[in-house]
């Protein structure tokens, strides 16, 4: 049975997303603001498979919290639920750390399709192996680094990098298609899981974060490389000559 931590202060709110949740078969539980939902998920006892946080929060607010989380070490998985779905406020979502993100008001049957798809790709990233799915990679290595997927940690020089889930399984799928361009409409619809109608800027947005993360000058990235006017493509061992300046969009 999968554990959804829910933040939010509206008690209606909360209290009727716990009652159609439960009805789908999660154990839930609620936490009322911020610092409490923070230091609930930071605690080494407990342990959630998604959480739903809103933005608007007393004490902290649900950005701060999966800043806060994040920085900690701690990536389960988290949806962001925002009171408008204005691109500024998504963006700052996925900055901070979030997985995925959902306006307000939302019919169930969606948000339901939401949190199964976190919880099918964190399953996918860390099951490939028992599976031996096709899809399988569990560890790739390039220009002296090496991503570990099943523990969503990036190594080099002795640093670790932890990644989202969203990072990790973006990362995965475009190594998985070495060489190959991917449109941003594909990325969201088969990475993310949702249709053309949501901002493209987030692709553009995660990409820029991988890139600070993998590339020696993210102005200049030499791996994750941006094809003008079609979408990216990663390539692990560039020839000299193969720099990509064409970040500007
Ligand atoms: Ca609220």
């Amino acid at each position: 049975m999968s554990r959804v931590l829910i933040v939010e202060d509206e008690e209606h709110l909360a209290f009727g997303l716990k009652l159609n949740l439960e009805a789908e078969g999660f154990a839930v539980e609620i936490e009322e603001d911020g610092q409490a939902a923070l230091n609930r998920l930071t605690a080494t006892t407990t342990s959630f498979d998604v959480v739903l946080l809103d933005v608007m929060l007393p004490g902290l607010d649900g950005f701060e919290v999966v800043r806060r989380l994040r920085e900690a070490g701690r990536f389960v998985p988290v949806l962001l639920l925002t009171a408008r779905a204005h691109a500024d406020d998504v963006l700052a979502g996925f900055e901070a750390g979030a997985d995925d993100y959902l306006a307000k008001p939302f019919d169930l049957s969606i948000l339901l399709a939401r949190l199964h798809g976190l919880l099918r790709r964190q399953s996918w990233l860390h099951s490939s192996e028992q599976t031996g799915h096709a899809d399988s990679l569990d560890e790739f290595q390039f220009a002296g680094k090496r991503i570990d997927f099943r523990e969503q940690v990036l190594h080099w020089d002795g640093t670790e990098q932890p990644l989202t889930l969203m990072e990790a399984t973006l990362l995965r799928y475009l190594i998985k298609r070495e060489s190959q361009t991917v449109s941003r409409s594909v990325l969201l619809e088969e990475v993310w899981g949702v249709r053309q109608d949501t901002d493209t800027r987030t692709v553009d947005n995660f990409i820029a974060r991988l890139r600070r993360y993998l590339e020696a000058e993210p102005a200049h990235p030499k791996h994750l490389q941006t094809v003008r006017g079609v979408g990216y493509r990663f390539v692990a061992e560039p020839a000299q000559s193969d720099t990509n300046p064409d970040t500007a969009d």
